[in-house]
């Protein structure tokens, strides 16, 4: 090294980051690939599936309008706005005022990731689901709040338990991340769960962010609910959205937030700083998007639903205890008895060249779980059984 180097010397932002808990299976994985064995990854949460044809068609000709090639503008194209507006009334029953209550993102974790910059002091409370969506606790960090862990635990069906936070935490919180169809556990929240929630908020002057990724993917004809659905959400928060997993999108970039108009002008304030809109071609596809997101929703939950029967009813006949999810595409299971969620998924890896996610990764309440994805065609799943049945009868 040459002399003349600086010391670089990394910020204490990113020191307080935890370790990286999938490096070890990452490794383990790049390691087996390349000795040319056949790896089966239900690790990722990024669906297999192609973005639709005719949404793919508007961005390439919306790509050649030299209209398109200028900075957007930040708080996207009207017709944007109006078409997240359109769908919502139509999906939701919710009004939302495009001009106000809608916000664009490039991509829902961009929104998940800056909200706390505009909301939350050093020393500030982040109310965050453990098991849960690592970004809520790095984006919490990074705006120099504390994370504050909120189990979700198997026997309330993984819904926080309001009652049992500490009333300090709720004394300094400034946010609550909630999500629900649930990343990792795939759990459903209802109502009453969403008006608790809503009355702590009122009660402790906290914002809600409803991150509300997977409420298009649902099985057997549930229709999961926007927490702006619920009296008075409007008032204490927003919800995120991403066109990522309804349209399989998630390369695009393009999602939303919407609700609180005082909350979204905030973020929007620190977008301003930091980005210059959501290319113009990929907002015109979105547009497009919406206008189908029934049929999509409707065609890819059903792919999935025939995945989810294919590997629940496969891993529960090698006697595994896994419950079938309602919504979302992971199935979330307890790790057999004797392993730790690790020393599962490095096994699964060894000696199956089957990758699952160990849960401790999402946070401390995830020990004792693994998430299998279902982004994987059906003969790799049932390739997938076939591999852990020997497995079993050896
Ligand atoms: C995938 C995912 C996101 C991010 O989606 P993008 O819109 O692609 O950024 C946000 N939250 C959860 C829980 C997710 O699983």
């Amino acid at each position: 090294m040459s002399s003349n180097n600086i010391r670089i010397e990394t910020a204490e932002r990113l020191k307080k980051l935890p370790p990286y808990l999938f490096a070890e299976i990452d490794r383990l994985k790049r390691e087996l690939v390349a000795q040319g064995k056949d790896v089966i990854d239900f690790g990722v949460g990024d669906p297999d599936l192609p973005t639709p044809t005719y949404i793919v068609e508007v961005l390439s000709e919306a790509a050649r309008d030299p209209r398109n090639h200028r900075y957007a503008l930040d708080q996207g194209m009207p017709e944007l706005r109006r078409a997240i507006a359109a769908w919502y009334k139509e999906r939701f029953h919710v009004e939302l005022n495009p001009d106000r209550e809608v916000l664009p993102l490039i991509g829902s974790k961009e929104g998940i990731g800056h909200i706390p910059l505009a909301l939350v002091n050093p020393g500030d409370i982040v109310l965050v689901p453990d098991p849960g969506y690592p970004v809520y606790k790095s984006a919490a960090w990074f705006a120099g709040g504390d994370p504050y862990l909120m189990p979700l635990l198997e026997e309330n069906e993984y819904l926080v338990d309001f009652n049992s936070i500490e009333e300090k935490a709720l004394k300094h919180a400034k946010l609550m991340f909630l999500n629900y169809p649930n990343n990792p556990t795939s759990a459903c929240a209802n109502r009453d769960f969403f008006v608790h929630a809503i009355k702590l908020a009122r009660g402790h002057s906290f914002v809600i962010c409803h991150d509300a990724a997977y409420t298009e993917i649902a099985y057997g004809g549930l229709e999961p609910m926007s927490f702006l659905q619920v009296d008075g959400a409007r008032e204490v928060g927003i919800e995120f959205h991403s066109l990522s997993k309804t349209f399989n999108m998630t390369g695009w970039r393009i999602g939303f937030a919407c609700g609180n108009e005082k909350v979204l002008s905030l973020l929007s304030q620190v977008k301003a700083n930091l980005d210059s809109g959501i290319f113009q071609a990929i907002q015109w596809a979105g547009v497009k998007a919406l206008a189908y997101a029934k049929e999509e929703a409707k065609k890819n939950s059903k792919i999935y639903e025939h995945r989810r029967d294919l590997l629940v009813d496969g891993l529960n006949a090698l006697g595994w205890r896994v419950s079938k999810p309602k919504a979302t595409f992971y199935v979330w299971a307890p790790v057999p008895p004797g392993y730790t969620s690790q020393e599962l998924a490095t096994r699964l890896l060894k000696e199956a060249n089957v990758v699952v996610t160990p849960g401790n990764g999402f946070g401390p309440n995830g020990e004792g779980y693994f998430r299998m994805s279902l982004t994987l065609r059906d003969e790799r799943i049932e390739e997938a059984i076939a591999r852990l049945k020997k497995l079993h009868s050896r």
